[in-house]
């Protein structure tokens, strides 16, 4: 469910044409719908309603501070996996104590930076980290509370770049290896052990590996209170897919459903870690078409947006549909549709039937909110987009497009260069 729809044929989200945002924004863009986020929070948090449980935001999904803002408004919580995310949810509102951090390759420095702003939960991701934590913590005079992230091996069965949870993953820690570290733990004075973590993929279509994953999980929760360690929070992370194109992902409440079923004994805090469910759907990124050509073997429509823009079809292959500001009735054409970048992975959509296009007119590439701008970079020197938030009848810049100046910020010749050309 999203609010991008045709209304006399001309592309709208919300209650504003997409044209009107790029004559006034320019292309590439990415759009962002605010019913559209502030539907998917709640109906996924609503999901939970009645069960002790905290909605963390995956931050890496879609970064934006307007979007952290909305859910800070409406009381959502962040999954961090970096200083930098931990520093754009704090600006965005969000309290520090619905902050969890995770990821495998935390820095002391960011490590420091999370005790100091006091956040919820450290998930760990190996023994050593525990270790790393354990001292930082001693010597800032603070006390950790932890999750070790448990590798649960379950195949999620989802694009291989982004299954988390099988043995053969950088992620977490074994069952065996976790039950170590716990023990350990529990000899260590700076850290406080809150609950035990998991997360073992992304777009997941399918109920079954959580299920799977939660099996293992409680027979670990049972094994911890054996050794005398009360799991007061269980993050479960994120992962639930979208629909793409033919996908039929469950709805947050079949998840919740299976969910609550397989832990209705289990009197702890549930924390989940939603990224691409929330976002995915609730924003576009709108394009220009510079040119059309024709080769002896296919014909390519060349946009403005790039793989710098949207990285994701060059990275997994993956879909997204493409939809032109004008409806029209036209003839299709198989085209392939290509940014302007110099790698022939450069790629919106390959061998799609698309309407005829020309040049100068616009298009939408819909579900592209989660993993857009926030894995988007500046490959071949390209600014990167303006971002922009509609809501209702109103729309404005959330993130101005890059500058030709930004692009060089920082960067400086040494003078020995600069000595050398003048001469
Ligand atoms: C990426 C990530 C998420 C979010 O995944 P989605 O598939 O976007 O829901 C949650 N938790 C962790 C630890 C992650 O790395």
């Amino acid at each position: 469910m999203h609010h991008f729809h045709y209304q006399n044929e001309r592309l709208y989200c919300e209650d504003v044409p997409l044209a009107d945002i790029a004559a006034k924004a320019g292309t590439p863009s990415y759009v962002y719908s605010v019913a559209t986020l502030t539907r998917h929070f709640t109906v996924f948090d609503g999901a939970f309603e009645g069960v002790p449980h905290l909605t963390c935001y995956s931050v890496k999904a879609n970064s934006s501070l307007a979007i952290l803002g909305l859910f800070a408004s409406l009381g959502g919580g962040a999954d961090i996996v970096s200083g930098g995310e931990l520093f754009r949810a704090l600006k965005a509102g969000i309290p520090p104590d619905r902050i969890v951090y995770s990821g495998v390759g935390k820095t002391e420095a960011e490590i420091d930076y999370a005790l100091r702003e006091n956040i919820l939960m450290f998930n760990i991701e190996s023994a050593e980290e525990l270790e790393v934590i354990n001292s930082r913590a001693a010597a800032i005079g603070a006390t950790a509370r932890i999750a070790l992230r448990v590798n649960p091996d379950v195949d999620p069965r989802t694009h291989p770049y982004i299954s988390t949870g099988l043995r053969k993953n950088k992620f977490g820690i074994d069952v065996d290896g976790a039950l170590k570290a716990y023990r350990r733990a529990l000899e260590l004075k700076h850290v406080e052990i809150l609950g035990v973590d998991c997360h073992i993929g992304s777009q997941l279509t399918e109920i079954a590996p959580f299920v799977e994953a939660l099996k293992r999980l409680k027979i670990l929760v049972g094994r911890l209170a054996e050794m005398g360690i009360k799991v007061q929070y269980l993050d479960l992370g994120g992962g639930l897919g979208i629909s793409y194109s033919e996908e039929t992902p469950p709805h947050p409440r079949e998840y919740a459903q299976a969910v609550v079923q397989e832990l209705k004994d289990l009197p702890c805090t549930l924390i989940f870690e939603p990224g691409r469910v929330i976002v995915g759907n609730a924003g576009c990124l709108i394009m220009q078409v510079l040119y059309t050509k024709q080769t002896q073997t296919k014909e390519f429509v060349i946009v403005d947006a790039g793989m710098n823009d949207l990285v994701r079809p060059s990275l997994y292959g993956a879909f997204h549909g493409i939809q032109p500001f004008e409806k029209g009735k036209r003839e299709t054409r198989v085209v392939d549709v290509v940014g302007p970048i110099c790698e022939s992975s450069d790629f919106i959509a390959r061998d799609r039937k698309l309407p005829a296009l020309n040049r100068g007119e616009y298009l939408a590439v819909m579900s592209a909110g989660a993993y857009g701008f926030s894995m988007s970079s500046n490959y071949n020197s390209r600014p990167r987009a303006a971002e922009v938030m509609v809501d209702g009848d109103r729309f404005f810049i959330t993130r101005e497009r890059e500058t030709l100046e930004d692009l060089v910020r920082g960067e400086s010749i040494p003078d020995s260069i600069e000595r050398a050309r003048q001469i």
